[in-house]
């Protein structure tokens, strides 16, 4: 991740990104014996956006969980950049590949300046005035300049989630994961944070997106997976899902949500 300039909404739009490469392959996960997720591959190109959907209990959150190791799978791979995810460190993976919830799961009690440059002292080991200033700088890209000094409660669920986004980006991931990540705001925020994501993108970030937001998906994505019962039923781009889907499961469920 680079940036041309420091600060403001200048940098946000020039400021590029290097996304990694991400596959899943025959990923296999259980909660004690019950097996959720069976065989999943998948491939997420360097820099592209891929888009889960499917409905709930599908097994779409315990995948995202597989990827960054919040749950260890059973059996298969996950591979970051080429690399068997399996074979790095949990915490090292995890500021490899950042992940933003529906539920923000930001620290109350700290600004949302700390929010964000907390991890990079504690796990990267960046001295705290630097980390400070790195903050700063995601805050602004993210638009909320003005709001470093405030705490969670005293932002709008809309600024808090665009904080972890800012919090994620600031360990300059290679692949950021998206679980229903507007899914808990009120409808006139939701706009503001997937243009948000639309625009990480554009600019080149790896992106694997479970959403319930069929028009995001449909827009955004270069790759749409569709899931049920813990298995890929059909994926394709946008428009052959959408337009033309051909399991009678996809295209249920495409009537209930559409
Ligand atoms: P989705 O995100 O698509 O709604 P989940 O991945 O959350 O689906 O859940 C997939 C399945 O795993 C569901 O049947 C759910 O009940 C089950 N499950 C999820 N989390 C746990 C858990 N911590 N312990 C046991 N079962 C779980
Ligand atoms: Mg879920």
């Amino acid at each position: 991740m680079s940036l041309t300039s420091s600060t403001g909404q200048a940098a946000a739009e020039s400021q590029t990104f290097h996304g990694s490469s991400l596959e899943l392959k025959n990923l296999t996960m259980a909660y004690g014996d019950i097996e959720v997720l069976r065989n999943v591959s998948l491939t997420v190109a360097p820099g592209t956006t891929t888009c889960i959907i499917g409905p709930s209990g599908s097994g779409k959150s315990t995948l995202l969980r597989g990827v960054n190791r919040l749950h260890e799978p059973k059996s298969g791979d996950v591979l970051l950049a080429g690399e068997s995810a399996l074979e790095v460190k949990p915490d090292i993976l995890r500021s490899r590949i950042g992940m933003v919830f529906q539920h923000f799961n930001l620290f109350p009690d700290h600004t949302a300046l700390d929010n964000v440059a907390l991890a990079l002292w504690s796990v990267k080991g960046m001295p705290k005035a630097e980390a400070r200033e790195r903050a700063r700088q995601r805050l602004a890209e993210v638009g909320l300049a003005e709001r470093a000094d405030h705490r969670p409660r005293d932002l709008s669920g809309g600024q808090q989630q665009r904080v972890a986004i800012a919090r994620a980006l600031a360990m300059e991931p290679e692949v950021m994961l998206f679980d229903e990540a507007t899914s808990a705001l009120d409808p006139e925020l939701v706009k503001g944070v997937l243009n948000l994501m639309a625009g990480l993108g554009k600019r080149g970030m790896t992106m694997l997106v479970v959403t319930h937001e069929m028009g995001f998906a449909r827009k955004v994505a270069d790759q749409v997976v569709f899931m049920d019962e813990g298995e890929v039923v059909e994926a394709g781009t946008p428009g052959e899902l959408f337009d033309n889907p051909k399991s009678e499961r996809l295209q249920r469920f495409l009537s209930e949500v559409l």
